[in-house]
């Protein structure tokens, strides 16, 4: 774990990339973290001085060039990148707007794109690297309402297969996290979502959405982030191409 000096993290000051960037930062890595606000990154950063805040908008190519060349030069190369940052829209396919749909691709598969692929070379040279994509349980089964979701996440799944199959000749590892619901900001937007659409109260949301993990209940961030160090150990140097779901049995 220590051999890794600097990682990155997509969508760091919130949620799951919260709990990654702190995991990390606990392993004695220096560690980027972004978004495009800047006040919850400064928030996270300034309980850790191993964690360092920028913004970026990972849909845009400028922003994560500017991005790596202030992290990089500050701290050098990235040898973890975690490319988590996010969004998450719901509506019946019928009613999918384009703007909705591309808007979706455009943060959740061209955003991990984006934020992975200065990296290939340098690591490579570098002799050694993680690359671990945060997709989702939609991103290796459909589900009804979430197409636009869904279609992003099957490709952060393709894109990582690819990416593995090119790199496997080298000590680059890459793969996949795909949790079911966890408890973060993305999920109390999908719980309001639920109950404005159903006019349910919270607690009934709530527990229609546990209902969906075989262990009925919500999963917690730190648990994806335990996953991923695991997969940043030297004893996972093996695993690559690999989803990893993380849904109390969903499959
Ligand atoms: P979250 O708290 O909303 O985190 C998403 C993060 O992405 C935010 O920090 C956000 O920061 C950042 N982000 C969004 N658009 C961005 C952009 N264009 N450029 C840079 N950063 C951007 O939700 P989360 O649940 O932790 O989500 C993290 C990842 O886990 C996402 O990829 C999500 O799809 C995946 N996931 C979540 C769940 C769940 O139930 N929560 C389940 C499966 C998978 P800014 O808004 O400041 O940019």
């Amino acid at each position: 774990m220590t051999r890794f000096k600097h990682a990155l993290v997509t969508g760091g000051g919130t949620g799951i990339g919260q709990a990654i960037a702190e995991s990390l930062a606990g392993a004695g890595m220096e560690v980027t973290i972004c978004g495009r606000n800047i006040e919850p990154l400064e928030k996270v950063a300034s309980r850790n001085p191993r964690i360092h805040a920028l913004t970026c908008d990972v849909t845009d190519e400028d922003s994560v060039a500017a991005l790596y060349e202030t992290a990089q030069a500050a701290r050098g190369n990235f040898d973890v990148i975690i490319a988590n940052a996010g969004i998450a829209t719901s509506a019946p396919v019928g009613k999918t707007s384009l703007a909705m749909w591309q808007q979706t691709l455009a943060v959740n598969l061209t955003g991990a794109f984006l934020t992975v692929r200065p990296a290939m070379d340098t690591m490579k040279r570098a002799g050694g690297g993680r690359i671990v994509f945060i997709a989702s349980i939609a991103g290796l089964k459909g589900a009804p309402y979430i197409a636009a979701y869904t279609a992003s996440k099957h490709g952060v799944v393709g894109l990582m297969r690819s990416m593995a199959a090119e790199l496997a000749r080298t000590p680059v590892t890459v793969n996949a996290v795909c949790p079911g619901y966890v408890e973060t900001p993305m999920l109390e937007r999908t719980i309001a979502n639920i109950i404005e659409k159903t006019g349910r109260d919270e607690q009934t949301a709530r527990e229609a959405v546990a209902r969906g993990n075989p262990q009925g209940r919500i999963i917690e961030p730190q648990e994806v982030a335990d996953a991923v160090m695991w997969l940043c150990s030297d004893g996972a140097r093996s695993v690559t191409g690999q989803t990893i779901a993380i849904t109390g049995g969903e499959q």
